[in-house]
């Protein structure tokens, strides 16, 4: 078996969660490529490192609070090489990052200083080889990451190392300039060396025992999904749920290959496991409920106007003018409605409204605000009867008014829209319906 592990932050805050990982790491030699995260949290006050790179770099302009913030970061570092009895000096990298700072290099190469160092530690602590992301992650002139030219130079460059740690996070441009995925990228280079190496399987371990039903504040105590299709999934961090970065699944979904979410403070528990496919039925109808809040629907009505050819994208051509990117267009006949994100759309509100108008001259065109969307996936739906009819059951039950419901084509979610206010009252409704009465 090869396997590709990835540690998050948690995993890797304090020389303590550090022997964990070595612990994990040596009672399996399948797992031979490492991918650490900056250290995290050691409790909930502290302060991720790769928040204190970002605040150190907004204040690098004063030498005095420049050397302050460094002489922070070094002391994070230094306290889990001594934890670890480690004879490695990280003085010259801090030297260089001091300098780089100074210079304004740039907060992209700032943030990834943190996954940088930690993977030096992590090499030096496992004896392994230690292979800069920024040699075999490529990103393009405008900032794309590249997955084939990626996967090329990380596939050349691990062919003959038996084991490496490669950090996550970051990769460069062509130029040398480093770039950083969005926060929590950790995983999605974990993903890309999944199938550079071509991995039997990718783990992700991290500080809970995989993904939940829902989400924890919302429902007490809810179940872990055992199995999960990538599909599901897909839906599931679209709509909210954390546990692995939104983009991991994409170089995974090439090859096929399985992602284990584990637990560092509990390697026993099984986890989660994502997967293409699978014959396994689920437990329940549904694998999982997320939901974000914080839409605004924009309402269009005019008489005929499902005979207007050329109706829809003339209205979203104007959100597409606007660089505004729409979640779903629910439609009746005469009229549209179309769903974006608020906080992209307020500032931009006035000009779609008169974009719309000069567009399509609608008979009418109101704005609701404060929305909340809800995804309730699950691939058991499709063999299942009445699902929809038990959502909506226990929304009534709940007293709660449904805006917009909306299923996909592939029957494997259904989003429903509520008001805000609602938006906790109806995950637990459908976390009950389905899950405590087991339907
Ligand atoms: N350290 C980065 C962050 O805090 C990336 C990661 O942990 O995956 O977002």
């Amino acid at each position: 078996m090869k396997k590709v592990v990835k540690f998050g932050g948690s995993s890797l805050a304090s020389a303590q969660q550090f022997r964990k990982v070595g612990e994990i790491i040596h009672s399996d030699n399948g797992r031979r490529y490492v991918v650490p995260s900056a250290p995290g949290k050691r409790s909930d006050k502290d302060t991720k490192v790769t928040d204190m790179l970002y605040q150190c770099y907004q204040t690098a302009a004063d030498p005095k609070a420049l050397d302050e913030g460094i002489a922070a970061i070094a002391a994070r570092f230094q306290e889990i090489i001594d934890g670890l009895s480690l004879q490695l000096s990280l003085e010259e990298d801090f030297e260089t990052i001091r300098e780089a700072f100074a210079a304004q290099c740039g907060s992209d190469y700032a943030a990834s200083r943190g996954e940088y160092l930690n993977g030096k530690i992590m090499a030096a602590y496992l004896d392994y080889e230690f292979v800069d992301a920024a040699e075999v992650i490529r990103f393009d002139e405008d900032g794309e990451f590249d997955s084939e030219k990626t996967n090329d130079l990380m596939h050349r460059r691990l062919e003959g190392l038996e084991t490496a740690v490669i950090p996550g996070f970051y990769g460069a441009m062509e130029d040398g300039s480093i770039k950083t995925f969005s926060r929590g990228g950790s995983d999605i280079t974990g993903s890309i060396v999944a199938r550079a190496v071509h991995a039997d399987l990718y783990e992700n371990w991290t500080d809970v025992s995989g993904f939940l039903v829902t989400d924890p504040h919302i429902v007490e105590n809810p179940e872990t999904i055992d199995t999960i299709t990538y599909r599901e999934l897909r839906e599931l961090s679209y709509m909210g749920a954390t546990v692995l970065h939104a983009d991991a699944i994409f170089p995974l979904r090439k090859e096929g290959i399985p992602i284990n979410i584990k637990n560092t403070n509990r390697p026993q528990d099984p986890g989660t496991l994502i997967v293409e496919s699978t014959c396994r039925q689920p437990k329940y109808t549904i694998t999982g409920i997320a939901g974000k809040k914080g839409f605004c629907a924009i309402n269009i009505e005019k008489d005929l106007m499902n005979s207007e050819i050329g109706f829809g994208r003339k209205v979203l051509q104007v959100f597409e003018e606007n660089g505004i990117s729409f979640e779903h267009v629910p439609s009746g006949i005469d009229t549209f409605t179309v769903l974006v994100h608020q906080s992209e759309f307020v500032e931009k509100e006035q000009n779609v409204i008169s974009g719309i108008h000069r567009a399509v001259s609608p008979d009418t065109l109101d704005l609701e605000s404060d929305l909340a969307l809800i995804a309730v996936v699950g691939r058991g739906m499709r063999a299942t009867r009445g699902t929809a009819a038990r959502i909506f059951a226990a929304l009534s039950h709940a007293n709660i008014n449904v805006k917009m419901i909306d299923q996909g084509s592939s029957e494997l979610n259904v989003i429903i829209g509520v008001k805000d206010e609602d938006f906790e009252r109806a995950v637990q409704a459908i976390y009950d319906i389905f899950v405590l009465t087991h339907l």
